[in-house]
């Protein structure tokens, strides 16, 4: 089949859109890591992406996707047979804890139903059982991206405080920062794990992790083998938070994603994608008539606003709606990870998005569930279009 004409839609939960400005602000030669000029550049985006993580503590940035980010967390907050808590959410949760257990970590899991998320009185429980205070680190997905469901940090901060609890608050914000409210400080976050490559809107290559000046202190007697993601050692050098040749592309690139995010505003990007995505669940809605496919979220206030999951009819196959659409219509959705395999799809509605975009993206889902026969309710996207326009 010869490849479609016109623009790709890229409608997958990350990586995302990447804005002309920002490829243009990539579009560069080389330059030293150690040049003033580019120094500058650094510092702005440094300073800028802890504005943007509303923190005015330790961040620490690394050569890797979010998986690095994830594994700095563990090594250097926690030491061999640690205890941590892992709220389940999906396969992001469930993989989190899978990377603390290879380190030789202990895991207990709040279990959860992967289309409700976990109960906040299960972890107040929890939490609340461990007298002893064992568990060293209580580790959240913010917004889970398999299950397109979204966990309330402050809520999940107000059961440690109430159980009294020390432990440390650990969050991965990988599909939350730069689409969804999120407050490191004020939320009383110890570490947050972050990436490029979602509501930043810049290639994939480079995680931080955001840290409080308690989870600092309690690195210092960590005891997990680290190298390239030690925390002290980045504070040693001269930048105080990079180890290693500096992605120098991606850093222009940041300063750029950080200023378009800063003249919109942050509160209008939050808003902006609440917008899209309850545009996104009004078409699921209509999609579910005549058993067609239906959020697979159940919790309406935990429905994602940075990408919808949608469970497609029994017996239907996913993959194969997901390749008719990227065949037709030159959109590329995301697929079902782990046991949601071809189960679901999932619509990206994050980062460089307008309404036009999500709008081609769910004319082409509604098309392509024409096309596989699929069951579904007619007018997904009339339903999209008279939200969006009220
Ligand atoms: N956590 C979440 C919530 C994610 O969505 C992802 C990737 O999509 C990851 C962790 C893993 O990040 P990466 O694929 O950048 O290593």
């Amino acid at each position: 089949m010869p490849k479609p004409r016109g623009r790709h839609f890229f409608a997958n939960p990350g990586p995302t859109n990447i804005p002309d400005s920002v490829l243009r602000a990539m579009d560069r030669p080389s330059v030293d890591f150690n040049d003033p000029d580019f120094v500058a550049v650094y510092e702005a985006a440094y300073a800028g992406l802890k504005r943007v993580l509303r923190t005015g503590q330790h961040l620490f940035m690394y050569n890797a996707s979010g998986h690095g980010a994830w594994e700095a967390s563990l090594t250097n907050l926690l030491s061999p047979g640690d205890t941590i808590l892992v709220l389940e959410s999906g396969y992001f949760s469930d993989e989190w804890a899978n990377m603390a257990r290879s380190h030789g970590l202990e895991v207990q899991v709040v279990a959860a139903d992967w289309r409700r998320g976990v109960d906040i009185a299960d972890v107040r429980r929890h939490l609340a059982a461990d007298a002893a205070h064992a568990i060293k680190a209580v580790c959240a997905v913010h917004n889970e991206t398999s299950t397109g469901l979204m966990l309330p940090l402050p809520a999940i901060r107000a059961a440690l405080d109430e159980a009294g609890h020390p432990a440390l608050f650990l969050v991965d914000t990988i599909s939350s920062l730069g689409s969804l409210e999120f407050r490191m400080d004020e939320w009383g976050i110890d570490c947050v794990v972050g990436g490029s490559q979602k509501g930043l809107m810049l290639p994939t290559g480079m995680s931080f992790t955001g840290v409080s000046a308690k989870a600092f202190a309690a690195h210092a007697s960590a005891r997990l083998h680290r190298f390239y993601f030690d925390w002290t050692m980045m504070a040693e050098r001269s930048t105080k938070s990079f180890i290693g040749t500096i992605p120098v592309h991606i850093f222009y690139g940041l300063r750029e994603s950080i200023r378009l995010l800063e003249e919109e505003g942050l509160d209008n990007v939050v808003a902006r994608h609440s917008r899209l995505a309850e545009a996104t669940r009004r078409a699921a809605r209509a999609w579910a008539a005549n058993d067609g496919p239906r959020l697979f979220c159940l919790s309406p206030d935990r429905c994602s606003e940075s990408v919808t999951t949608v469970l497609m009819p029994e017996g239907c196959d996913g993959d194969s709606l997901r390749r008719t659409v990227r065949e037709r219509f030159n959109v590329s959705l995301g697929g079902g990870l782990s046991r949601l395999s071809n189960r679901v799809i999932r619509i990206g509605h994050l980062g460089d998005l307008n309404e036009p975009m999500l709008l081609g993206a769910l004319a082409a889902v509604e098309m392509g569930l024409r096309i596989e026969g699929v069951p579904h309710g007619r007018g997904g996207v009339e339903a999209a279009m008279a939200y969006l326009a009220a």
